[in-house]
């Protein structure tokens, strides 16, 4: 039986365990931290000290630049009992959001979704759905066109940026749609960075599903749950606090892993890693110059997001998703896309106590745009103020809120200037998946997209 370790316990890695789990491989998973999850990663504040909960945001590149009242007051006054908070999520996007129960119905098993339509917030108020019927029969025939369109046509306009696209055809609603999708879709404000095919291949997913955007119903810890279950069924190993120091390599071929001093043989390895820092375990220099040069210029994107704890809402708001665009403001790319979820306020979501209502947000920012003070600042007057469209005076109602940066929100941006590598490396049997390599999607998907595009490829060889 071949022995393959995973290196993370974020979603690509226990998808990864499961679905070579189930193949007959012998699988143990390492994460680095107590609990699973990664980046997806729900939190219950009250088992954490305001340093435990600094020192963890850190090592996912994370920093709370606000919050109210002061982060310190947060902890020391417990307002965050009985609230669970994701390290740092919103909602998963497209109707490929429903990848992870095609995973989890190969094993018989499932995960509830809410799901919401997308809105529009706008200066006097908010369109939901963003979309009218009248506006759906309008942009019908470009829709087909998207639907249509071959993978050979996708590959030539993969090199377009949809700044250009939108110049050509973009007109009115249609205009609007596709500078807030093709920026929501890859966390980038920059349309000159964005691929058209892309953007296309994501929309076309868009309209698969019946609803564009999910949470999971008892929160993201729901999905690492289901698939914990899975991997232990299937007697895969999972070992929590034991990070991974070393990939040991010899003659170009993978041998095993180092977990604190002790070296353990492996015939696969599989990194979950963003790709940028897997030469933070592996030698670079066993590595093809051109290919450690590739690895290592890749970069994230970044935003800014705002967890907001209610006393009181708007029945009507809970369940939906909203968008907006705040226009010239002097980031890069000029405008900038956010988005505002009420389906973590829905009671359903079981992140908060009784009667409080969880609102999570974000803002798109490039990296170096989450790190600068004055540029987090100015996108939190936009959160606010988008919130507050929502829900007028919304401090009122407020019991605390907290703002995280993130400067790796996805590990590698889908940009035309920043290809994202492939699952397989330079050295035999050493494989990397995760939201930085190529796969279908963003993020979430991105990350289960990967490990079953891993799990193909074992298949074949
Ligand atoms: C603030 C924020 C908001 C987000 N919002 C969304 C969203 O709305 N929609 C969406 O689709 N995506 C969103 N994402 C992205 C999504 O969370 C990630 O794409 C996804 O969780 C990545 O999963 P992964 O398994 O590829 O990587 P990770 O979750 O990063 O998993 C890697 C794992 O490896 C572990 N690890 C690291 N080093 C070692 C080591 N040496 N040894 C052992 N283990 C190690 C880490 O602890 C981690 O658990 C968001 C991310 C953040 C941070």
């Amino acid at each position: 039986m071949e022995k393959v370790c995973i290196i993370g316990g974020g979603v690509a890695g226990l998808t990864a365990a499961a679905l070579l789990s189930k193949k007959g491989y012998s699988v143990d998973v390492f994460e680095r931290e107590e609990l699973l999850g990664g980046r997806a990663l729900t939190l219950d504040p009250s088992e954490l000290s305001l340093e435990e909960y600094h020192k963890l945001l850190s090592r996912f590149h994370m920093h709370i630049p606000f919050s109210e009242p002061s982060i310190e007051e947060v902890f020391s006054e417990n307002l965050l009992d009985g609230y669970y908070i994701d390290l740092g999520y919103h909602a998963i996007g497209g109707g490929e959001y429903s990848n992870i129960n095609q995973v989890l119905e190969s094993f018989n098993e499932k995960v509830e979704f809410l799901e919401s339509f997308v809105g529009f917030i706008k200066e006097d108020g908010y369109d939901y759905p963003f979309l009218s019927k009248i506006d759906k029969i309008r942009i019908l025939p470009n829709i087909l066109r998207l639907l249509l369109a071959s993978e050979k046509t996708l590959q030539k306009l993969d090199s377009v940026p949809i700044s250009e696209t939108i110049k050509k055809y973009g007109r009115g609603k249609m205009k609007l749609i596709l500078e807030v999708f093709s920026r929501s879709i890859t966390t980038v404000n920059n349309l000159d960075k964005i691929s058209t095919g892309e953007m296309i291949r994501a929309q076309r997913n868009l309209y698969r599903g019946s609803k564009p955007v999910g949470y999971p119903k008892g929160g993201l810890r729901a999905v690492h749950g289901k698939l914990a279950s899975i991997i232990h069924r299937l007697n895969g190993k999972i070992h929590l606090s034991k990070p991974i120091t070393r990939i040991e390599i010899n003659d170009n071929k993978v041998q095993g892993v180092v977990v604190g001093e002790e070296f353990k043989p492996y015939d696969i390895v599989i990194s979950t890693l963003p790709p940028q820092y897997l030469f933070n375990l592996v030698d670079e220099e066993l590595f093809p110059k051109e290919y450690t040069r590739a690895l290592k210029t890749l970069t994230g994107t970044g935003s800014l997001c705002a967890y907001y704890a209610l006393r009181e809402i708007k029945p009507g708001l809970i369940g939906k998703t909203f968008h907006f665009i705040e226009r010239d403001i002097g980031v890069d790319g000029d405008d900038a896309v956010g988005m505002i979820d009420f389906m973590t306020a829905s009671p359903e979501s079981r992140l908060s106590p009784k009667d409080r209502f969880l609102v999570q947000s974000y803002i798109i920012c490039t990296p170096e745009e989450a790190k600068d003070k004055s540029t987090l600042e100015k996108l939190r007057e936009i959160l606010d103020k988008n919130l507050s469209i929502l829900v007028p005076n919304y401090e009122k109602h407020l019991e605390w809120s907290i703002y995280p940066a993130i400067w790796h929100l996805d590990g590698v941006a889908k940009t035309i200037d920043n290809p994202k590598p492939s699952i397989i490396t330079p050295i035999e049997n050493l494989y990397i998946i995760g939201d930085g390599v190529k796969a279908l999607g963003i993020g979430f998907n991105c990350a289960v997209n990967s490990a079953r595009l891993l799990d193909e490829y074992l298949s074949k060889t």
